[in-house]
């Protein structure tokens, strides 16, 4: 048994508590949270929050770290950029980038993570994982006559995951311009109720432009990669949400957008957002999103939540600004 003295602690269960001893289990079930310091436990100096919830990562890209530039050439530059980089390392380099990026996020205070797969290569790294993972089989094809290939093998590498590893898998689709509404209904077809979806949205103005009027500078990309987008319907003046979302199942959705959302960078841009709901952004609600909320996310008796040590911060003023340090304490 662990015990913590905590100045403050922000539980995601209630209003946040000040002066408390928490009590731990070695797996990191919660056991007990008394108010007052004990002698004889280990005393923190800073805030504690639930470990992070990342709900969208490119595991099995960990090896391009800093491999793209930034700004070269829109959406069509980071497609070119990324397929050329993507399949030069050797499977043995990208599983080894892998396990470190998975490192490097439990010991950032990561607990779970929903990951966006393409490919199996990221499984045998979950399977050794101490984060849960819920992987997003993620399929595209811009010919409508492909959907019926696609998910079957998708829902394939699906069920290769959930015989590699102790996590979940489901199927997602990439983005509006990549599925066409066959695929689309064929790939909600085969999702259950609780399955989350993650889609790529609306993220540069290539997207836009070719989603209104099949034009732009994605049309050159997938005529350079004799990518065939004949069945591809533009949108027209609805917006491809408008156009899309009606489709969509009432699963759990997530829109991933091209905003680098750490929580340092909102609060940057919107100090009035207050700490507290920041916190439960980047812990509780993704783990409501992963249907994990029984185990990750609140600090509470019973769930195994992981403990983050938020260093530098007035706890009478709590405040996620460019010197707070993030540390895994359980
Ligand atoms: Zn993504």
């Amino acid at each position: 048994m662990l015990q913590y003295n905590i100045p403050l602690l922000i539980t995601n269960d209630g209003a946040a508590l000040s002066y408390v001893c928490v009590s731990v289990l070695p797996d990191g079930t919660i056991t007990e949270i008394a108010s007052g310091f004990r002698e004889d436990a280990v005393s923190l100096k800073g805030v504690v929050i639930p470990g992070f919830v990342n709900t969208h990562c490119h595991l099995e890209l960990s090896h391009l770290k800093n491999e793209i530039r930034p700004n070269a050439g829109g959406m069509k530059g980071f497609i070119e950029q990324l397929l050329s980089a993507r399949f030069q390392a050797d499977e043995a380099a990208q599983i080894n980038s892998m396990h470190n990026a998975d490192r490097e996020m439990w010991e950032e205070g990561i607990v779970a993570v929903g990951d966006i797969s393409n490919f199996s290569r990221s499984n045998s790294v979950k399977t050794k994982s101490k984060i849960y993972y819920h992987t997003f089989i993620e399929l595209l094809g811009l010919n409508p006559s492909f959907a019926n290939a696609i998910v079957a093998k998708g829902l394939a590498l699906q069920q290769e995951f959930l015989n590699g590893s102790m996590s979940t898998a489901s199927l997602t689709p990439h983005a509006p311009y990549s599925c066409p509404t066959e695929l689309l209904n064929l790939i909600f077809s085969n999702i259950n109720v609780g399955d989350p979806l993650s889609i790529h949205m609306q993220e540069s103005l290539d997207e836009l432009q070719f989603c209104k009027d099949k034009s732009g500078p994605l049309v050159d990309f997938f005529k350079a990669n004799k990518i065939s987008f004949e069945g591809f319907i533009p949108f027209g003046e609805e917006s491809p949400l408008q156009k899309l979302l009606p489709l969509f199942p009432k699963n759990k959705l997530q829109l991933v957008h091209n905003t680098y959302t750490k929580v340092k960078c909102i609060h940057k841009h919107f100090p009035s957002i207050p700490f507290e709901v920041l916190v439960k952004a980047a812990t509780v609600n993704g783990a409501a999103f992963l249907g994990m909320e029984s185990v990750f996310g609140k600090i509470k008796v019973g769930l195994k939540p992981g403990l983050v040590l938020l260093e530098n911060v007035n706890i009478h003023q709590p405040q996620f600004h460019d010197h707070v340090k993030c540390k895994r304490i359980q």
